[in-house]
């Protein structure tokens, strides 16, 4: 089997494209006749319920329900890994073909239903239309490249011959994963997390995040649509608090692969490290977890170019992005004139519903993340000086303006508390060399860029900002499958490289086989 050379998704041309407006237009349409649907829980070829439920909402209009679920608990979780332990007998020996099949025919499908998907995310998560459409050719990415790559491992690997003995190497798969998504890349990074585990031929629990359940039904439907035996993917809505531990310390779950905050990847982590009655393995464990990512703004730079990338990496979708730039680090010789240049970029920015096409700046995922947010605006103009917004916007939603706080002492918590909303911390760096010092000042390590046109200087940061994913000259969010793979360092992570040729390999294991030549 060959596929084509993997080449990433285009982005929609909403501005340019008029048959591009029309069909998201329309999807947004459709897609509101369907809120506020109930879905069911699925494991195997069952369709479950449960005695309790749960509502996921458009956080643009606080009280209209996009999905009711059922409350997953601890007994629908064994079920599940149960279903998934049975199917893995029998997935885990479907040729590596025919996975790869899979995941092109779901790339397929959601491409074909794209405005449609990015129309889910744009009511249920608060993505504005060019968040959403990223959001949804980030899946198909995944979808394609891992793909590929399970071409590439299915294939001889190399080993060093050795005289009188026939050698292999194989890639075989672990078993049962859990895979618990976050919110903010409700169908990315579920997709990607989803089709890596599936592809390498493991089943799976799939707990979507409780802020996106809706996504990831979608998305499960996408894959039996696109002819996923039943019991390969399971999917168990419900809350993390409760269902997460039972599945996470459950002695038949083989590894966890999560994306989410600090706080909940070390709780898994750690669950998982105990050995359970009946459990012979050591789980593995996946965690992408948060950061707080700088970008450091040199005096030899393009200071317009720089206050650009600043704000969209601050800003973009309300900063609610694990790659958000949550801090710039500015040199002394341009500071208050960089300043100035963010000051007004942040006060132009349209916030809003984001189903209206106009829009830069959608709500924050709910209430709580709204109170935590200005809780943290509270204690950074403590810190600092307020340079714009500082407070919640209009709307019937949950809608904070896009703050920028200058000022801030590398030491000061905005400096080094994840907010996870469009709140900017401005530092300021003696020089260039402190700026890097700043840099480094945190427990995380995601991403960081930096502006300068000193190539002296781009040399010194390759090497010492210490981070999975630097960029230079441009902003710090916006990974590509392929050209960037993305993971973080320290708190930030295990470094998992999604969308990078090490993937497949955290899905799998290897086996090698050795057979003594007849003579
Ligand atoms: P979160 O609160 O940690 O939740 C993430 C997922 O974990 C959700 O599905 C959640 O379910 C579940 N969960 C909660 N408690 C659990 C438990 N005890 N056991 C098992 N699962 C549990 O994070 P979030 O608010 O969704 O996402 C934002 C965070 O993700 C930020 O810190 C951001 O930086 C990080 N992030 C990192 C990356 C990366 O690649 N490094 C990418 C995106 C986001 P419920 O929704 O039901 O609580």
């Amino acid at each position: 089997m060959q596929l084509a050379p993997f080449k990433n998704e285009p982005l929609s041309n909403f501005k340019g494209n008029s048959e591009h407006f029309r069909q998201m237009q329309q999807a947004l349409e459709d897609v509101k006749k369907e809120l506020g649907a109930k879905y069911p829980a699925v494991i195997g070829s069952e369709r479950v319920e449960a005695a309790e439920v749960f509502h996921s909402y458009n956080p643009s209009v606080k009280d209209q329900v996009v999905g009711t679920f059922p409350k997953g608990n601890s007994r629908l979780g064994a079920l599940a890994i149960e279903k998934a332990e049975k199917t893995f007998q029998t997935w885990s020996r479907t040729p590596a073909e025919t996975r790869v099949r899979l995941l092109t025919a779901v790339a397929g499908n959601l491409r074909d239903r794209k405005f449609h998907f990015a129309a889910w995310m744009i009511y249920e998560v608060g993505k504005s239309w060019a968040e959403a459409d990223a959001d949804v050719a980030e899946a198909i990415d995944f979808c394609e490249f891992y793909a590929r790559e399970m071409l590439r491992l299915a294939g001889p690997q190399p080993v060093t011959p050795v005289p009188g003995e026939r050698n292999r190497l194989e890639y075989i798969p672990l078993g049962v994963g859990i895979v618990i998504p976050p919110w903010n890349f409700p169908l990315a990074i579920l997709a990607g997390m989803t089709t890596a585990s599936i592809v390498a031929g493991n089943t799976v629990v799939l707990k979507p995040s409780s802020d996106s359940p809706t996504i990831g039904y979608k998305f499960f439907e996408a894959l039996e649509q696109a002819g996923m035996p039943p019991g390969v993917v399971n999917f168990l809505p419900g809350p993390g608090s409760t269902v997460g531990d039972a599945l996470v310390t459950h002695p038949r779950t083989r590894y966890i692969a999560f994306t989410g905050s600090k706080e909940v990847g070390l709780r898994i982590n750690e669950l998982a490290a105990k050995p359970r009655p009946g459990q012979i393995w050591i789980k593995r464990v996946i965690a992408e977890m948060g950061g707080k990512d700088s970008i450091v703004v040199d005096s030899e730079t393009d200071l317009d170019s720089a206050a650009d990338g600043v704000t969209a990496s601050a800003f973009g979708y309300q900063g609610q992005k694990c790659s958000a730039c949550s801090r710039a680090i500015v040199v002394d010789a341009v500071y208050e004139s960089f300043l100035e240049k963010l000051k007004n970029r942040a006060e132009a920015l349209k916030v809003g519903d984001p189903s209206h096409p106009e829009t830069y700046m959608g709500p924050v995922i709910n209430g709580r993340a709204k109170e935590s947010i200005l809780q943290y605006i509270k204690i950074g103009t403590k810190e600092g000086r307020l340079v714009a917004g500082g407070r919640e916007a209009p709307g019937h939603g949950h809608f904070v303006a896009p703050t920028v706080i200058a000022d801030v002492p590398p030491d000061a918590r905005l400096s080094q508390e994840e907010v996870f909303g469009p709140v900017l911390a401005v530092l300021k760096a003696a020089d260039f060399d402190d700026a890097l010092q700043i840099a480094n000042n945190t427990e995380y390590g995601l991403t960081g860029a930096v502006y300068t046109t000193n190539r002296a200087k781009i040399d010194k940061a390759a090497e010492s900002f210490h981070v999975g994913n630097l960029y230079f000259n441009r902003k710090c969010t916006g990974a590509l499958v392929g050209g960037h793979p993305f993971g973080g360092f320290n708190m930030s992570g295990t470094d998992s490289k999604a969308g990078g040729r090490d993937y497949l390999l955290l899905f799998t294991q290897a086996k090698s086989i050795s057979e003594k030549a007849s003579s």
